[in-house]
């Protein structure tokens, strides 16, 4: 195998690392200091966008340790049978360049995850290397986020969470019997086992760290990863499975990722990525379930056949199948029914709530207060404005729904 030096390492494994959603880019604007007085960038090999426990979007160095692995997940790119360039870190070679990141102001923390190389244990040992040396050895106070290995031994998820802000672990995807088939060494009740022992762990820490006990678990929460459109579950199923992982185990996030075709892939793939399309209305499905107060049938009773329309938003295709709810009185409604509003978010919902007690709202008022009420108009009722009609769904649908678009899901 050719030398690689760190630059080749970087390149390699930034580039495996950014299937991995959990630490989704969140359409930040793109920023680079270079030619200019500043400092940073958003931009470059690895650098991907995450979301601290305060809720500050911060940059991450999105990497693997390796993309070396023994097993053979069919959907991914990194498994034993493709055919791609492989590259491995060492942990003090990656704790050094997070290191030199970090003081040059690129990234505020490291997204890590890895291939297996030679035993779950041993991966999952040399990435909590990697952070025990940021922590230990270099004082790093940056964020971590590790993505653990299901299989590792116990005391290596609590040693990880030690010294990571989150720990995730991908549920890969919607059903068991589909785990089987696509990734035979998995399994799907280890993968809870390890959730659950995770979740145990963070609710011990509140006790732990009450009496300030240094081996407490740091960790602020566990998130996890579905794969969208590999096998032929539809959107009732993987939200179903959300539903239960976020009660089971109090998830912080199910992130939900499209499955992008490999090189050489198996006939028991789709030849097709699914729209990418069909990943944002899941992401707005699992909004409007967790704090929109929707319940699963009725977000999936906009769509067809257990599927979210694709045209326009859940909670859009709900109200249109619901005109007798609408118009809404703004100035008397209450707010979990303004949060059934098309074009109210919660932050809205909030501002009106609070306006409202100074006086009834007019149209003008309420649009200082939404992001579009162009949108929210043909649903509400305000002091100065009643909708002339009537809500009639299929002129309403033409009017609001945006062609799909579907783009590229790294770009
Ligand atoms: S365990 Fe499966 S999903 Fe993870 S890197 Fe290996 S082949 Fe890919």
């Amino acid at each position: 195998m050719p030398h690689l030096n760190t630059v080749d390492k970087l390149a390699i494994l930034a580039d495996a690392a950014k299937y991995d959603a959990s630490c989704a880019s969140s359409g930040a604007r793109k920023r680079n200091s270079k030619g200019t007085r500043g400092i940073g960038s958003t931009e470059g090999m690895g650098i991907c966008h995450s979301y601290a426990p305060d809720g500050r979007c911060i940059s991450l160095l999105k990497v693997l340790l390796t993309n070396y692995c023994q097993y053979d997940c069919l959907y991914c790119v990194n498994r034993v049978s493709s055919n791609v360039r492989r590259a491995r870190f060492g942990a003090e070679e990656l704790a050094k360049l997070t290191l030199e990141f970090y003081k040059r102001n690129y990234i505020e923390g490291l997204f890590l995850s890895s291939g297996i190389m030679k035993s779950p244990d041993y991966t999952m040992e040399q990435m909590v290397e990697v952070a025990r040396l940021l922590r230990e050895e270099h004082h790093f106070q940056g964020y971590i986020h590790l993505k653990t290995i299901p299989d590792a031994a116990p005391e290596l998820l609590e040693a990880a969470g030690r010294y990571a802000d989150r720990l995730s672990i991908n549920v890969e995807l919607p059903s068991r019997s589909s785990l089987g088939r696509l990734a035979p060494e998995k399994n799907a009740s280890r993968i809870r086992q390890a959730m659950a022992s995770v979740r145990l762990k963070l609710d011990e820490k509140k006790e732990k760290s009450r009496h300030r006990n240094p081996r407490a678990i740091k960790a602020t929460g566990q998130s996890t990863q579905m794969i969208v459109g590999a096998d032929a579950s539809d959107d009732r199923k993987i939200l179903t499975t959300s539903a239960s992982l976020y009660a089971g185990y109090k998830l912080r996030r199910v992130y939900y990722s499209a499955f992008s075709p490999t090189p050489h892939p198996s006939s028991k793939l789709p030849p097709q990525p699914p729209p990418l399309k069909r990943e944002h209305r899941l992401y707005q499905a699992d909004w409007l379930l967790r704090f929109y107060g929707f319940e699963l049938d009725e977000i999936l009773a906009g769509g067809d056949d257990g599927m979210l329309d694709l045209e326009v938003d859940p909670k859009l295709a709900w109200a249109l199948k619901h005109p007798e709810r609408f118009p809404m009185d703004i100035n008397r409604a209450a707010r979990d029914e303004l949060l059934r509003v098309p074009g109210l978010g919660t932050r809205s919902v909030s501002a009106i709530l609070k306006a409202r007690r100074l006086g009834t709202l007019r149209l003008d008022e309420v649009a200082r207060l939404t992001t579009s009420i162009a949108k929210v108009r043909p649903f509400i009722v305000t002091r100065d404005w009643r909708p002339s009609r009537a809500l009639e769904s299929a002129s309403l649908r033409a009017q609001l729904a945006r062609p799909p678009e579907q783009g590229d899901l790294f770009t």
